[in-house]
């Protein structure tokens, strides 16, 4: 088996229940917060939680590499103001740090948003500073850019804007990207068609590089090509419809890398999960 598969899944009670969560829906892959998503503190990870954690990842056969934690939705990388900044770059590290702790090897972000108070660029070259400074303080553990919708003042919308990220990094050995597969539509990259499916991942190879790729968001689109608003839909619901993730699922391009399902209904993964295994040709 080369495909894995699996959700963002709940680790609420402890991180441990995280791999218990995704056995019980089927999955191969799974994604989680390593803390409160919503808070900017968390508590610091016990000792028994990491040993629950690690000894789960054994008992149910999950591999680090098939785990896409994602940080929390309140820090902003490229924050244009210090305060704003600080916090932003201290609770990224504090991830990093509950990675390692994990024994986890990656970690997936949205890159920043400049406010409307800086440029773009200049918000690009705060984000790169931002993981310049956490990938200096921490060892093994990937940071992966993740596509953005460009909805609001967000960065990274473009394979462009990610490229110019990765640039202006010290470490290119610990650099990723995740693909989302709502956020490139509602940005413009038309992967529902066969043609603009090609286009979409040679433009991904040529500007920023498959051998980046560490992981994708498999998520239907509640908005339109172009869009730039990000709402995600369960499989076959939305805007991009299933056909995209029939060729995803039959593409070696994707092979060994987590896939993750981000959709709304949670009730609904199981039954995505075995769809998705039932396109493989
Ligand atoms: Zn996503
Ligand atoms: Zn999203």
């Amino acid at each position: 088996m080369k495909k894995f598969v699996g959700a963002h899944v709940s680790a609420s009670g402890g991180v441990e229940n995280a791999p218990v969560n995704a056995h019980d829906i089927g999955a191969k892959a799974f994604a989680l917060f390593t803390k409160n998503q919503r808070q900017w503190v968390a508590k610091p990870l016990t000792g028994k939680s990491i040993r629950t954690f690690r000894n789960n990842l054994e008992k149910y056969d999950f591999h680090p590499d098939y785990i896409l934690p994602h940080d929390s939705y309140l820090i902003n990388l490229g924050h244009p103001e210090k305060e704003g900044l600080e916090k932003s770059r201290n609770a990224f590290l504090d991830e990093m740090q509950r990675c390692e702790q994990l024994g986890l090897n990656r970690l997936n972000f949205h890159p920043g948003s400049h406010l409307n108070k800086i440029s773009e660029e200049q918000c690009m070259k705060i984000i790169a500073e931002s993981i310049n400074i956490v990938l200096d303080k921490t060892r093994g553990v990937t940071a992966v850019i993740e596509n953005t919708a460009g909805q609001g003042t967000n960065i990274g919308f473009s394979f462009e804007q990610i490229r110019f990220i990765m640039d202006h990094l010290e470490d290119q050995d610990r650099v990723g990207v995740c693909i989302d597969t709502c956020h490139a539509y509602a940005a413009g990259y038309d992967i529902k068609t066969p043609e603009g499916y090609e286009e979409t991942f040679k433009q991904f190879d040529e500007i920023i590089g498959l051998s980046f790729l560490k992981g994708m968001h498999l998520n239907d689109s509640k908005k339109g090509l172009g869009s730039r608003v990000d709402r995600h839909d369960n499989l076959g619901k939305g805007m991009l419809g299933l056909e995209v993730f029939s060729r995803i699922m039959n593409d070696t391009r994707f092979d060994n890398i987590p896939l993750i399902l981000e959709t709304p209904d949670s009730s609904l993964w199981a039954g995505e999960i075995k769809l998705l295994y039932s396109m493989i040709e």
